[in-house]
């Protein structure tokens, strides 16, 4: 008897009638004799919905209570698929999060999940199908918390850990992981076979299929995932350690994100600490910087220093840095009209030529490089937000992906 846990995103249970689709599949999982957790997101468009409610009440609506709403979204699919399953006979229960409990740490909207009671679960799985939330938890203060967008994704890596199930599979609605967004670039490829290492870059560089910290988790616990399509019976992708994969092409896929902004500062005196002092105070407030290019000055007393950091840190990170006093600099500007695209490979470590190739064709489009940064399986740069899709197209086609 096999244990797995299937998770089923936002748009794969956005009616009833894909509810009732996803009760089926569910159903003949447990006529095969397995043993089923469920994990279930919102209906897509409903934890949006939810934070808009939110706002029309306040713009900074109270974060513990925003909480207490989303969390109302994963309750509803909970309800509606177990009402769905019982219907097709198929014995089945639901249980939310502070019924598990399912306990988690850090800020609200942030959190993570640390552990969970697994007891009431596995007893229930000898008798029939256990439905859970994805997204939501509980504080170690009794507080209901949510673990960020995309959240159910973790979840669903936390329960097949804690429960010690044998396979995690993450339903959604494409065919699996393709070299690039398949709804953007119609010729992107979906690939069969991928190690932890690229599904986290591609997953953290803007591949929303995937959310990050549930590839981390999965690759901590060597977990082997399977996103694949709630609408097709097509085999998906499996997400696994990375030996055994063919790396025939120094590219795997191509992942672009729009939520930057770039910030210069000009004129920054050009001395010892100078980049700490001006660091320091961002990482204080958790500001999270991720390029970083400094100027040679050119009269050795002045440098102009560029960084990029999430867009909606913007205006927090401006007024950080007007009231920083260890910091000297003649004029500051930022773009908030930047995206950032990056090609991810394990292939790239021993093949020679891929960053000359990526500027070439970059600059052959007439699209200009703002910044750069560089791993040694991914390169990625800044370019303005406009040509965002012609450059991941043009990327696309010279790495062999189409
Ligand atoms: P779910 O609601 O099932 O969690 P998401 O919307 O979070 O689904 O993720 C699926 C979406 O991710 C796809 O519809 C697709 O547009 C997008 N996506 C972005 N990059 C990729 C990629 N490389 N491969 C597959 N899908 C991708
Ligand atoms: N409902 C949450 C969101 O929309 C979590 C998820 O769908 O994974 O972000
Ligand atoms: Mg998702």
């Amino acid at each position: 008897m096999i244990k797995k846990v299937l998770k089923f995103g936002g748009t794969s249970v956005g009616t009833i009638d894909r509810i009732q689709h996803v009760a089926n599949i569910v159903s003949r999982e447990c006529k095969a004799g397995n043993k089923i957790i469920v994990v279930v997101s919102a209906m897509a468009g409903k934890t949006d919905e939810l934070i808009k409610l939110s706002q029309k009440i306040a713009d900074d609506f109270n974060k513990r209570e925003l909480d207490v709403l989303l969390s109302t979204g994963e309750q509803v699919t909970c309800a509606l698929l177990t009402g769905a399953l019982i219907r097709l006979n198929v014995k089945a229960k639901s249980w939310l999060n502070w019924q598990i409990p399912i306990l988690t740490e850090g800020e609200h909207s942030n959190s993570r999940i640390i552990n969970m009671n697994v007891n009431k679960i596995n007893h229930f799985l000898n008798e029939g199908v256990a439905v859970v939330p994805g997204f939501q938890g509980i504080s170690k203060d009794g507080d209901i918390t949510t673990i960020g967008r995309g959240g159910s994704d973790a979840s669903a890596v936390a329960f097949a850990k804690l429960l010690k199930a044998d396979t995690c599979e993450i339903y959604t609605d494409v065919d699996g992981v393709f070299s690039s967004d398949p709804n953007k670039i119609p010729v992107a490829k979906k690939i069969d076979k991928i190690s932890y290492d690229e599904m986290l870059e591609l997953s953290s560089l803007g591949a929303k299929v995937m959310q990050s910290s549930a590839v981390q988790t999965a690759m901590m616990y060597d977990i082997p995932l399977q996103v694949r399509s709630t609408f097709t019976d097509r085999k998906g992708t499996i997400i696994f350690d990375q030996q055994n994969i063919d790396y025939s092409k120094s590219v795997t896929g191509v992942a672009y994100s729009k939520d930057d902004a770039k910030i210069t500062l000009i004129g920054v005196e050009d001395k010892p600490g100078i980049a700490a002092n001006i660091f320091e105070p961002l990482n204080k407030a958790q500001i999270n910087v991720d390029m970083v290019i400094q100027n040679i000055s050119s009269d050795q007393k002045t440098t102009d220093i560029t960084f990029t950091i999430k867009r909606d840190d913007l205006l927090k990170t401006r007024e950080i840095l007007k009231i920083n006093k260890k910091i000297k600099y003649k004029n500051i500007t930022h773009n908030d009209k930047v995206s950032k695209v990056s090609i991810v490979g394990a292939g790239m470590v021993s093949t020679p030529g891929v960053t000359y190739k990526m500027f070439r064709a970059l600059a052959d489009d007439n699209i200009n490089i703002l910044a750069i940064s560089t791993s040694e399986i991914k390169l990625s740069v800044i370019i303005d937000e406009e040509k965002t899709l012609s450059a991941v197209k043009k990327l696309h086609t010279i790495f062999d992906l189409d």
